[in-house]
């Protein structure tokens, strides 16, 4: 079966279609995390984690059931002014009309799924994006940078979910909880065709492994080309998260100056 591709697309929403707030504001969050979240959005782009597309988010420092994400653009190109509060269910609070992303369910429904997570990235970056197509092969630590990934990343099937007329994009609240089901108590999880999700207990923890599970894909990809692969065992990817987990501070300081240009 082959079907032409189609170049039309008489949908005049579309993925950068607004919201309406839902709620009002609650207590103004931190704007040192603020500033964070936009220093994140920068390192994410500049390190290759975000393109145009793909989001980061942190929990809100004042109320667990709210959430803090760029509106609906480039993360390279995210201020201060262009973050928006959102709640639990995913809407925002303080939109004001503008459109916020299309898949921010992936952000709610992790944090309604797992209160120790306090950030959430979504990518599309491309190294990664092969493991979730070789179902057969398990996308695993292979470096000790990587060792949070574990054994084995879970892989989600958003057929499973929806049957085949989908468009691969979390959309709504039962895909985002589908996807944070998917995700159990892993680090990260892939969605087939279309990128991955990582999380941290911190902002700077989420951009640490967002950029390391990149790296570790590219690592891998590369070795399978020489030969078969000696990974990380079990008890290896927990000692060496355990060695590094404090590091990420580190990579902060570096990419910030590196985002801003300065390095
Ligand atoms: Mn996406």
């Amino acid at each position: 079966m082959c079907t032409p591709g189609h170049g039309f697309n008489d949908d005049p929403g579309g993925v950068a279609a607004p919201a309406p707030d839902a709620g009002a504001p609650g207590p103004a969050a931190d704007p040192k995390l603020i500033e964070d979240l936009v220093i994140a959005n920068r390192i994410l782009f500049r390190e290759g984690v975000l393109d145009a597309f793909g989001h980061v988010s942190v929990r809100h420092d004042k109320d667990p059931n709210r959430f803090l994400c760029a509106r609906n653009m480039a993360p390279g190109l995210v201020t201060a002014d262009d973050i928006v509060e959102f709640g639990i269910d995913g809407e925002p609070v303080n939109a004001r009309g503008r459109a916020v992303y299309l898949e921010r369910f992936i952000h709610s429904e992790i944090y309604r799924a797992r209160p120790d997570v306090m950030s959430v990235i979504h990518s599309h970056s491309m190294a990664v994006i092969p493991f979730g197509l070789v179902k057969s092969y398990p996308f695993r630590a292979v470096t000790h940078m990587g060792s949070f990934i574990g054994t084995c990343a879970p892989v989600f099937e958003i057929r499973d979910v929806v049957g085949e007329d989908n468009d691969l994009l979390i959309s709504s609240p039962k895909l985002g909880a589908a996807l944070a089901q998917c995700l159990g108590e892993s680090t990260v999880v892939l969605m087939r065709g279309h990128g991955s999700t990582a999380v941290g207990n911190s902002l700077k923890q989420a951009v640490f492994r967002a950029v390391y599970t990149e790296q570790n894909a590219r690592v891998l990809s590369e070795a399978l080309r020489i030969g078969p692969v000696t990974a990380l065992s079990e008890g290896e990817t927990v000692t060496a998260t355990r060695t590094i987990d404090g590091q990420s501070t580190r990579a902060w300081d570096l990419w910030r100056l590196r985002a801003e240009g300065k390095v």
